[in-house]
């Protein structure tokens, strides 16, 4: 018996004038799961999760809970509680870590209690923004600004959550602190679409792994699957 998914996207297309690029594409994550979205550069991974949040035109059907998001706008898909960390963490520099956390409970208005409560649960998944939280978001290391990114994420209280390569530019140590906390959450029950280019990382953690290549998915992967490198190799170039 498979549980309905939380989030299940059938046929999603998008492009970019005449550039088609992501062609009918179906992925699903569901509660507990943390899937990945593999593939080389300009393969479409960004640009689903956009089509996704409906940031982009785009067509096909986006279902958050059996229900699809139609007509979708920019924010219909947050309004739901599906919440994006871009590529590139869009924090911001000049405001302190605890204010760029706070905005992203902006949906909580004045409910102050609401807000501490979400802040105490974020500085125990990342300690160091306890540490650091009058500190300016743009003088912290590329990692500590990732969990900043991360951190304002789940101050929304997702109910799904997209990540955009959130290893980039990062040192092996902090990325492995990051994506263990990534993993954490998806076992407390968060659905999580990981989007990385670092597909042994990724592997390590999904329980299922989609391939994309020129904005199609090529493969579904069941990482217990793969035995190594060069098997991971053959999807890429299959
Ligand atoms: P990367 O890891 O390099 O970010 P990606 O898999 O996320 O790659 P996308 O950024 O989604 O790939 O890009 C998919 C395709 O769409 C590429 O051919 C890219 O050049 C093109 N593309 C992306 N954004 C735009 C845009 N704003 N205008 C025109 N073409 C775009």
């Amino acid at each position: 018996e498979v549980a309905q998914p939380v989030l299940d996207v059938r046929s999603l297309s998008a492009s970019y004038g005449h550039v088609e690029a992501l062609r009918s594409v179906d992925i699903s994550v569901g509660r507990g799961e943390l899937v990945a979205v593999l593939g080389p550069n300009g393969a479409g991974k960004s640009t689903l999760l956009r089509a996704i949040m409906g940031l982009i035109p785009n067509h096909g059907e986006v279902l958050f809970q059996g229900n699809a998001l139609t007509r979708r706008k920019p924010g219909a898909a947050a309004t739901k509680g599906v919440v994006l960390v871009p590529e590139g963490r869009g924090i911001f520099g000049p405001m302190t870590v605890l204010e760029n956390l706070e905005l992203g409970a902006y949906s909580v208005g004045r409910d102050k209690k609401e807000v501490e409560r979400r802040l105490t649960s974020v500085f125990g998944l990342f300690p160091r923004l306890k540490e650091r939280f009058k500190q300016t978001a743009g003088s912290m290391s590329g990692g500590e600004q990732q969990m900043v990114a991360v951190g304002r994420a789940m101050m929304a209280d997702p109910k799904v959550l997209l990540l955009d390569e959130p290893s980039l530019g990062l040192a092996p140590r902090v990325t492995g602190e990051i994506l263990d906390t990534l993993g954490a959450l998806s076992q407390s029950g968060l659905p999580v679409i990981l989007v990385e280019q670092k597909a042994p990382l990724a592997l390590q953690l999904a329980c299922r792994a989609y391939l994309l290549s020129l904005g199609r998915i090529v493969a579904t992967i069941n990482p217990r699957e793969v035995k190594s490198h060069d098997e991971l190799a053959q999807y890429y170039f299959a």
